[in-house]
């Protein structure tokens, strides 16, 4: 016992530092970091300021970490000093972008971390001679959509919702877009990013190539990105958005419909991004999309056939938006701008994913396992202060961008063979214990509904109660061993650490 207490605290013992009363260990390594923090006129947030509460808050209600320091950095200089500090005091850092971890890993998974807080680095220039967008890593996805709209008419593929930042593209990034542009990370063409060193390094395909590969798809393992270049493509202004509604079907009817449009997404074209939505009663659902580019004549004639085949919809909209209205409409929202800085929306929640590859398509069995529960379990849970949703996204199949081969190198993005992407979501009304199991239960039931040995599942959509080791598999699939080789180059002491954070290699 005693010779355990004597090497955990032999790291404080080394320090030029007067004797350490063993109560007083973590106010000590508090105040020797934060000594740290002020040589470098670090602008920081104490326990004790009237804003660390604000600041400290997740977005997921449901997972609450005390960090030992907040810092709101305004210079690379600053950044770069917090993560020398860091390394110097054995604290982990982690990098807080739009906040919307499912995890709450921008706070560190745990208590004790410093978190870089990048609110302040929200700009967002398009470079008319390079032709790529240069966004702040602590920018949000709503304003860089407008802002690159109102800058030059150019657009990036990306997620829905306008207040998640850089987390997202650093993890990979869909969008209704995607099968037609590709996830948001493929779209990185090079960052800069400060490394486990404290050290500003410059990642391109030339240049650090290694480490922008490990960045894009991994990025919170590695680095603070403080500026993402991003190629970009005109903003389409013909898109057709559409929306079917089926409602009242039998389990049975239901699988049988989603195979039905499952086969015909493995030869969709690109164009054509594509979902499926359940909520509340179990069996209804939506399918909804966008078809970039092109007229409502040509999704017709690309459409009718699969409708030909599924039950007659109980409702249904057809019509063309430009690039920005038709964001909108899929962030449920009247604009795409949010606060760049004082963000404060919450909710309480917990969700996780199922990514299913190409080779692998649903059966019907799968899926009428799937709709059995939710006609089951689904009414009770949402009665009992659980709504939940499920939306099921269509990643692969056809000519998508996003499973295009030739990407498969320059990221170390895990899925590039998704065929479906399952969310899985519950709403907790009123977080109590019971609660919060049940939300767990019922969340964790449907996915082992429809479930497959080989499954994995997405990095973006964290799910906190998997193990270390689950998440390292289900996230980054084959990519994970190159990637334990990156880490243990370009951060051996695990400086950039979360409980699902890449392992560095033995
Ligand atoms: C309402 C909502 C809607 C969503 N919609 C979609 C969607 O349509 N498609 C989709 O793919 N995903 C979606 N997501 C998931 C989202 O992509 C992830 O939660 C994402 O990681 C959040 O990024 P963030 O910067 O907002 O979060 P944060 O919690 O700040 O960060 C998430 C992770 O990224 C790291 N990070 C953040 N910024 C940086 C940086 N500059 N440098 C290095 N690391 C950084 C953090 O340390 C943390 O590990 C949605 C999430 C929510 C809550």
């Amino acid at each position: 016992m005693l010779r355990a207490t004597l090497v955990a605290l032999l790291p404080l013992l080394l320090q030029p530092v007067s004797a350490v009363p063993l109560e007083n260990l973590h106010t000590r390594q508090q105040s020797t970091f934060v000594d740290c923090l002020s040589k470098g006129n670090v602008p920081i947030v104490l326990a004790s300021d009237t804003s660390f509460n604000q600041l400290s808050q997740p977005y997921n209600q449901r997972l609450k970490y005390t960090p030992l320091t907040i810092t709101l950095p305004t210079t690379i200089d600053h950044i770069s000093a917090t993560v020398k500090c860091a390394g110097q005091y054995g604290v982990r850092v982690n990098a807080r972008g739009g906040g919307h971890s499912y995890s709450a890993q921008a706070l560190g998974g745990e208590n004790g971390h410093v978190v870089v807080d990048m609110q302040n680095f929200h700009d967002v220039v398009y470079n008319q001679s390079t032709g790529y967008a240069e966004v702040g890593g602590g920018a949000r996805l709503g304003n860089i959509a407008q802002k690159l709209y109102d800058q030059a008419k150019r657009a990036i593929p990306h997620g829905t919702c306008p207040a998640v930042g850089m987390g997202h593209p650093s993890l990979g990034g869909f969008g209704i877009s995607s099968r037609n542009w590709g996830l948001m990370v493929d779209s990185i063409a090079k960052v800069e990013v400060i490394t486990a060193d404290g050290a500003l390094r410059l990642a391109k395909p030339s240049w650090n190539g290694d480490l922008l590969w490990a960045v894009k798809g991994a990025g919170p393992s590695f680095g603070i990105v403080t500026k993402f270049y991003f190629s970009t493509v005109p903003a389409t202004e013909t898109i057709v958005n559409y929306s079917y509604s089926f409602s009242g079907l039998s389990v049975d009817n239901a699988a049988d419909a989603f195979l039905k449009i499952q086969t015909f997404a493995q030869t969709a074209p690109k164009e054509l991004g594509l979902g499926v939505s359940l909520w509340g009663s179990g069996t209804s659902f939506e399918l909804s999309g966008a078809y970039y580019g092109k007229t409502q004549a040509e999704f017709n004639t690309l459409f009718q056939p699969l409708l030909s085949q599924l039950p007659q919809p109980s409702s249904s909209t057809v019509n063309m938006k430009g690039w920005i209205d038709t964001l909108i409409r899929f962030a449920g929202a009247s604009t795409l701008s949010v606060p760049e800085t004082g963000y404060s929306e919450r909710t309480t929640f917990f969700a996780k994913s199922l990514v299913t590859s190409q080779s692998s398509p649903l059966t019907l069995e799968s899926m009428k396992s799937f709709f059995n529960y939710a006609a089951t379990k689904g009414p009770d849970a949402a009665n009992q202060g659980l709504p939940w949703f499920v939306i099921i996204n269509l990643y692969g199949g056809g000519d998508s961008a996003i499973t295009n081969s030739a990407l498969l190198d320059q990221s170390s993005y895990g899925h590039r063979d998704t065929l479906w992407n399952f969310q899985l979501y519950a709403t907790i009304n009123s977080l109590t214990p019971t609660s919060n199991s049940s939300a767990v239960d019922f969340v964790n039931g449907f996915d082992q509904s429809v479930r497959r040995t080989g499954d994995g599942a997405y990095v973006n959509y964290a799910d906190p109660t998997l193990s270390r080791d689950e998440s390292h598999t289900l996230y980054y699939g084959g990519q994970y061993t190159k990637l334990t080789e990156m880490k243990k180059k370009w951060d051996p002491k695990q400086v950039f650490w979360y409980p699902q954070s890449i392992d560095p290699a033995a």
